[in-house]
């Protein structure tokens, strides 16, 4: 670590090769993802930087949002989707399983009194617990994942899988995310954590899951550069970074 001042307020600036990397791919946001396909648009999670990813990606319009599980780092940005209520003159609607909605009423209660301050999110809560999700003509499988024991939902849409803050996969669920195009899959560090899957956890269970090509998301600090964790991964997988588009 060290110091320095700031127009009068002190500063800490962090020595580690991560935080100094000018490398753009280790400056990374909170996970997310964006969705386009045949005139839908939505996102899977809202975190913290649900605002700026938005106006980074240029997303203007949004359909839906569909929630991983109630975590601050995925669902801390719902505030923001009033800018798609004023321009879309409707609603938001936002899918999640029972404890996830349980907990955008606690975290966003003004958004659902019954008398509402102009302006605040409109949000129309969907309840899912499993089965298929029909946006339009689009369908949607939700697939079970555990995150120690907190259980989440990954999605798949067609030939792409997103799974993220899982440990464990139940058998049951496996078949659900076999054999896609593409794969995101939640590696957070090499060491062993308690909630998600560490580098060679996340390996083996692409292994098993034969995408076509797999992108690591979730990356934590300790994982450490881009560039040198690229270097450590086998044909076919790759290390995710913000803003990274594709094409399936
Ligand atoms: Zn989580
Ligand atoms: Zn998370």
């Amino acid at each position: 670590m060290g110091t320095g001042t700031s127009q009068g307020i002190p500063v800490i600036a962090c020595e580690c090769t991560v935080c100094k990397s000018s490398d753009p791919r280790d400056k990374r946001l909170r996970s997310s993802v964006h969705i386009q396909d045949d005139g839908l648009s939505l996102v899977i999670d809202t975190g913290p930087d649900f605002r700026q990813q938005v106006l980074q990606a240029n997303i203007c319009r949004l359909d839906a949002v569909l929630f991983t599980h109630q975590h601050k780092d995925h669902v801390a940005g719902l505030d923001d989707v009033r800018s798609f209520n004023f321009v879309q003159s409707k609603p938001m609607p936002v899918y999640g399983n029972q404890l996830v909605l349980q907990q955008l009423r606690v975290e966003f209660a003004y958004a659902f009194a019954e008398e509402r301050y102009p302006g605040v999110p409109q949000i129309d809560l969907i309840e899912i617990n499993g089965d298929v999700i029909k946006i339009g003509k689009h369908e949607i499988i939700p697939i079970k994942v555990m995150h120690h024991k907190l259980p989440v939902f990954g999605y798949r849409l067609g030939d792409f899988v997103y799974i993220t803050d899982a440990k464990t996969i139940p058998d049951s669920e496996i078949d659900k995310a076999r054999n896609a195009k593409v794969l995101v899959i939640n590696a957070l560090q090499k060491e062993n954590h308690v909630s998600h899957f560490t580098l060679a956890e996340a390996l083996e269970m692409i292994e098993e899951l034969k995408p076509e090509k797999a992108y690591l998301t979730h990356l934590g600090h300790k994982m450490g550069l881009h560039h040198d964790l690229e270097k450590e991964l086998p044909d076919g997988v790759f290390a995710g970074y913000d803003f990274l588009t594709l094409e399936i």
